[in-house]
C-alpha cells in the first residue's frame, strides 16, 4: 500500500478501510496442518500406501502449541475463517500505517504553521 501524503487523502483511505474492518463471520488465527497416517490394521488400505488424511488446526496459547481436529466437512469453512483472519490482519496493518501517517502530517503542518509566524 502506498501511503498518501495529504491529510484529506489519508482520512479518505482510513475511512474506506474502517468500513471493511468488520468480520464477515468467524475469524481463525490458527494454521491448518495436513497429517497422513496409518491406523495399524494390516488389512486397511493405509497399509498399502493410501494413508488416512486428517486435518488439524494448530495455534499458540501462552507459549504452548495447541491443536484441534478438523472434520473433513468443516474444512472449507475453516479455510474461509482463516482467510477472514488474514484479510482483517492486513487491513488492520494498513489502518495503523495510515494512522501513523496522520500523526506525521500533523507534525509537518504544525511546523509549517510555526515557520509562517
Ligand atoms: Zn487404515
Amino acid at each position: 500500500m502506498k501511503t498518501p501524503v495529504h491529510p484529506t487523502l489519508i482520512q479518505r483511505s482510513l475511512g474506506a478501510r474502517q468500513k471493511q474492518l468488520q468480520a464477515q463471520g468467524p475469524v481463525l488465527a490458527a494454521s491448518l496442518v495436513t497429517v497422513r497416517r496409518t491406523c495399524g490394521k494390516p488389512s486397511c488400505h493405509c497399509a498399502h500406501g493410501h494413508k488416512h488424511v486428517g486435518h488439524y488446526l494448530t495455534w499458540k496459547e501462552q507459549g504452548k502449541t495447541r491443536s484441534a481436529y478438523v472434520p473433513q466437512a468443516l474444512l472449507p469453512q475453516v479455510q474461509q475463517w482463516q482467510h477472514e483472519y488474514r484479510r482483517l490482519k492486513r487491513l488492520l496493518a494498513e489502518v495503523s500505517q495510515l494512522s501513523v501517517a496522520l500523526v506525521k502530517t500533523h507534525t509537518t503542518h504544525q511546523r509549517r504553521r510555526a515557520g509562517r509566524s
